[in-house]
């Protein structure tokens, strides 16, 4: 079986992401890998449907669907071989292989459903571990950096155009749809997660859905959304306030975290632990005794998935190198009465940390009705 060559637009470095992936078998005394993660199927193949599987070895290259896909596999994944089946999995990884061989899979990617398809397949010898595939996709390459900037750029636009048209008495879930549709009128093919506007008390909520409440004069709002553009997501958070800022407190607590937020991006630099980035961040939020009100983590990878590798968070053992696309994202949440982040998305450089978003992170105001 051939090689895959790049795709029609010769953007992807699909060749050089296959070798990467058979050198890591190799090395890990593989005969190949069973890619199960959907993200990694895309970035490995091309292939953007819902539902293939791709068998790696060093002689193959396929990629395994149902019949949904037929035409989409060959369009998407030029120089891998499809299998279409129709049920189990089982039935595209028999006869691949002439002699018994010894395969990765990661158990993190494979449903146990899954594993009961494929465990009993004659000729194949499983072995756990985690996917080489999403080690690559730690580090962006040029094509991939293209994509995540302009859902960055394209979620800033949607920001600015949106924001004018709220008027306090609007549900947080309409301000949320206005959002979602914003983004996708300026050209994103999907949002990245599901759009967090969450106002007043329930901006202490970090994760808060949007709900029925109105935004009344006064409130703080916390909007937390991303956009994709070409497969690759953006992420990014501001603190709104609707109408004109009245609250000294408030706007010390918005300084604080906007000053966790500076001296985390300064102390990004390829070689450094995420954890020290982390720590930058909550130092600036402890002089203010804000520390314990800021219950999550820094912040985390951002790619094919708006959650991946690496994590920035106390305790953890990544570190930075370049190519990373990261999220900087302190917030402080006072139970009962409010909430404040900011979020902004970094690609680390060979000089130290590029800020991917250029809006400013000041409280914006929306109108009051
Ligand atoms: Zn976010
Ligand atoms: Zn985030």
């Amino acid at each position: 079986l051939s090689t895959p060559s790049a795709d029609s637009n010769g953007r992807l470095h699909l060749p050089d992401r296959l070798l990467a992936v058979r050198r890591a078998a190799g090395a890990a005394d593989l005969d190949g890998f069973l890619v199960c993660d959907r993200a990694d199927v895309r970035y490995l193949s091309g292939f953007s449907g819902s539902s293939g599987w791709l068998l790696v070895g060093r002689d193959v290259a396929v990629l395994i669907t149902d019949a949904r896909y037929t035409e989409q596999a060959v369009l998407e994944s030029p120089g891998w071989t499809s299998v279409i089946v129709s049920g189990s999995l089982a039935a595209g990884l028999c006869d691949q292989f002439p002699a018994t061989v010894r395969l990765g899979v990661d158990p993190s990617a494979i449903s146990l459903a899954l594993w009961n398809q494929i465990e009993a397949v004659e000729r194949v010898r499983w072995v756990q571990g985690a996917s080489p595939v999403r080690a690559l996709r730690l580090c962006k390459d040029a094509t991939e950096i293209d994509a995540i900037r302009a859902a960055v750029t394209l979620a800033e636009r949607a920001l600015v155009q949106w924001l004018p048209g709220l008027r306090s008495g609007i549900t947080e879930q309409e301000a949320a749809a206005d959002l979602d549709y914003t983004c996708r009128r300026l050209g994103a093919t999907g949002m990245a997660f599901e759009t967090i506007v969450a106002s007043g008390a329930r901006g202490a909520l970090p994760h808060a859905r949007p709900g029925g409440s109105r935004l009344r004069a006064g409130d703080r709002v916390v909007v937390d959304f991303g956009c994709v553009v070409d497969g690759y997501c953006s992420d990014m958070t501001r603190s709104l306030i609707v109408g004109p800022a009245a609250d000294a407190e408030w706007a010390t607590v918005h300084a604080a975290v906007d000053g966790a937020r500076a001296a985390a991006i300064r102390a990004i630099a390829p070689g450094a632990a995420t954890r020290a980035v982390d720590a930058a961040a909550r130092d600036v939020l402890s002089e203010a005794g804000l520390a314990t009100y800021f219950t999550h983590s820094l912040g985390h990878g951002v790619g094919l998935e708006v959650h991946e590798g690496p994590r920035l968070a106390t305790g953890s053992e990544d570190v930075l190198c370049t190519g990373m696309v990261v999220t900087v994202e302190p917030g402080v949440y006072l139970p009962g009465r409010g909430g404040i982040r900011l979020e902004d998305m970094v690609l680390v450089s060979a000089d130290g940390a590029d800020r991917l978003n250029e809006l400013p992170t000041d409280a914006m105001h929306i109108a009051t009705a």
